[in-house]
């Protein structure tokens, strides 16, 4: 039996409204398979703060709580991807958000990343986190994030032993700017209307695998594993 942090993976998709727990999820996955965790959330915070080109024209749209236009969200996860570290596989975190980008990710996928990666060629396990309006609510408004290690905690549900300080570095927690009110609503509404129908594309073409977001957090983390298990692609090479 090889080691889970060694074998050969593929790509992983993680589907679900903002607040359904994809961050944390995708950070134990990301240990435990030893691929990267691949954020366009933050990925998009991380250009603004440092004033790029791309982050100039993402800001004012993701302070809005509106989707950044797939063109600049294409080009920045096609960098990415080709980076070294994912040729075992990847997990993409808040991408693909339209029905664009899903089928870009397609053909990128046979385009360029299975002739190059040690994966196979096989297509993303792709994993929707489904949680239901109320608690998506309550757990954006409670969220609170550790800035130097990308902690997630929640006051409600899952709060830190020192109130606002992060366990791991006692870093003070922040809250998202765009964990607003008015800014939540409107990014579950953008989910609604142009995330929801790249569920419905993975399912049409059997790819969709359904987790419930709304159980305790390692219950969700082991019926993840259970899924990628069943689905991983184990190349003979093992990595
Ligand atoms: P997240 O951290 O995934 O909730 O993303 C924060 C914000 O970044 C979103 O509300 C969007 O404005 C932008 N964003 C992140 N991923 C994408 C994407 N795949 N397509 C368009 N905009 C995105």
């Amino acid at each position: 039996m090889q080691q889970a942090a060694s074998r050969n993976i593929g790509p992983i998709v993680l589907l679900g409204s903002p607040g359904a727990g994809k961050g944390t999820q995708a950070k134990r996955i990301a240990v435990r398979y030893g691929i990267p965790q691949i954020s366009t959330g933050d990925l998009l915070r991380d250009n603004v703060q440092r004033s790029t080109e791309l982050g100039a024209l993402a800001k004012d749209v993701m302070a809005r709580g509106e989707l950044v236009s797939d063109n600049l969200v294409c080009d920045m996860v096609r960098d990415r991807l080709r980076q070294p570290d994912c040729v075992r596989g990847f997990i993409l975190d808040g991408f693909p958000r339209t029905p664009a980008q899903a089928g870009w990710l397609d053909a990128f996928l046979d385009r360029e990343f299975f002739e190059n990666s040690r994966a196979g060629d096989n297509p993303p396990i792709v994993i929707l986190i489904d949680v239901d309006y109320n608690q998506l609510l309550s757990r954006l408004t409670g969220r609170r994030t550790c800035p130097t290690c990308g902690r997630i905690y929640n006051v409600h549900l899952q709060p830190p032993r020192v109130a606002e300080t992060c366990d791991l570095d006692g870093s003070r927690l922040v809250t998202r700017e765009d964990d607003s009110d008015a800014v939540i609503r409107e990014r579950l509404t953008a989910y609604e209307q142009q995330t929801r129908p790249v569920a419905e594309y993975y399912r049409r073409t059997g790819r969709l695998v359904w987790v419930d977001g709304s159980m305790p957090v390692d219950q969700v983390t082991e019926h993840v594993f259970q899924e990628i298990e069943r689905h991983g692609v184990i190349t003979a090479d093992g990595g």
